[in-house]
């Protein structure tokens, strides 16, 4: 069978970047991932998915990338050549790594992990956006998703008065034996039965409200707890809060932070940095200045002589880390304000002050 372009499977040009081919990867990677695609189409995604991979395995990879461009497949066959199901290793190397560059061990490192497992829903990604102090303090926050729940009208069975009979296609035995006929003669294969989706149950009267799959699509709230000291990008798990699947697990859903910027704050790590303006006579002559801290305003000395750029460090007034190991510091960077515009006194102390120093 004739290979794929893999530009064409990328969907770039043949002269794009590696940014553009990174990016083009991450897109398609995400909408084709088999924990994220719907049940009925799994394998064709995964297909898909493998294709996508394989093809970001050499283009994001300048050598491998440049045999490609010039002799094509023929470079690869060798590690590509049957891409048999299951198989996860295009030309020695793991797509797992692959996937924890760009998603964070949270997402696991088999992409495949769920396509044998069909009785666990998908996972599900939010964006969460907070503001600076709800990230350093801690918060709760009340998010609202649409996503597959358990019908509660059935409590999740599918049937109206939530009795189940035996299926009759599969005996109650939730598989059903297939018989494929090939050239090499007659294959069996055990799959789950269509019917009862592997339960080896259906219902006597199909429940309206989910008209029998046990599962809506419906928008509910969700009570998550943030902890202090959480940061940008950082991702928080809730077990059993992705789609819930019928006689299944539900999956997970996976918060990814995005805090708001602070007006006068700015953050790293744990430690947090601002500028503080003051005047040239305050820093010629030393003064105490009050400045914002995460907790309130604190006074502090400016010696005598100071500069501008001088750095000032308010020991553990910053940001708690995570997991409690240490308080950051906050940082002030002293900018010595010279004025623009002198009312007559002021210029004339000025120059005073000019003869002086000459
Ligand atoms: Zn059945
Ligand atoms: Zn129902």
């Amino acid at each position: 069978m004739e290979k794929k372009d893999y530009y064409e499977i990328l969907g770039v040009d043949k002269d794009a970047g590696k940014d553009a081919i990174k990016k083009a990867y991450k897109k398609l990677a995400l909408k084709y991932h088999p924990d994220r695609v719907p049940e009925d189409r799994k394998e064709k995604y995964e297909e898909k998915f493998k294709e996508i991979s394989e093809a970001y395995t050499v283009l994001g990879d300048d050598k491998k990338r440049e045999q490609y461009d010039s002799v094509g497949h023929n470079a690869f066959n060798q590690g590509f050549g049957n891409s048999s199901s299951g198989s996860r290793n295009f030309g020695g190397e793991d797509l797992s790594d692959i996937f924890r560059d760009f998603f964070g061990s949270q997402f696991g490192g088999n992409p495949f992990r769920n396509t044998h497992h069909a009785n666990v829903g998908d996972d599900l990604q939010y964006k969460l956006i907070i503001d600076f102090e709800e990230a350093v303090f801690g918060c709760e926050k009340e998010i609202e998703i649409r996503k597959n729940v358990s019908c509660e009208f059935c409590g999740g069975t599918g049937a109206k008065d939530k009795k189940l009979e035996k299926c009759d296609k599969c005996h109650g035995e939730g598989r059903i034996e297939i018989n494929q006929r090939t050239p090499f003669g007659i294959f069996r294969q055990v799959a789950d039965c269509d019917e009862c989706e592997g339960s080896g149950k259906i219902p006597q009267h199909k429940c309206n409200h989910c008209n029998g799959n046990g599962i809506v699509h419906e928008k509910i709230k969700i009570k998550i707890k943030i902890p202090q000291g959480i940061d940008n990008d950082q991702v928080i798990r809730v077990e059993g809060k992705g789609d819930a699947i019928k006689n299944g697990k539900s999956g997970n859903l996976f918060l990814i932070i995005n805090i708001k910027p602070h007006k006068i704050f700015k953050r790293d790590g744990e430690d947090i940095y601002m500028d503080f303006e003051i005047n040239f006579s305050q820093a010629a002559l030393g003064c105490k200045i009050s400045v914002p801290t995460l907790t309130g305003t604190k006074k502090i000395k400016i010696a005598s002589g100071t500069e501008s750029g001088t750095i000032i460090r308010l020991k553990e007034e910053g940001i708690e880390n995570i997991n409690r190991y240490r308080v950051g510091d906050q940082f002030i960077n002293l900018k010595i304000r010279t004025p623009k515009r002198l009312n007559r006194k002021q210029k004339k102390l000025f120059e005073e002050l000019a003869k002086l120093e000459e």
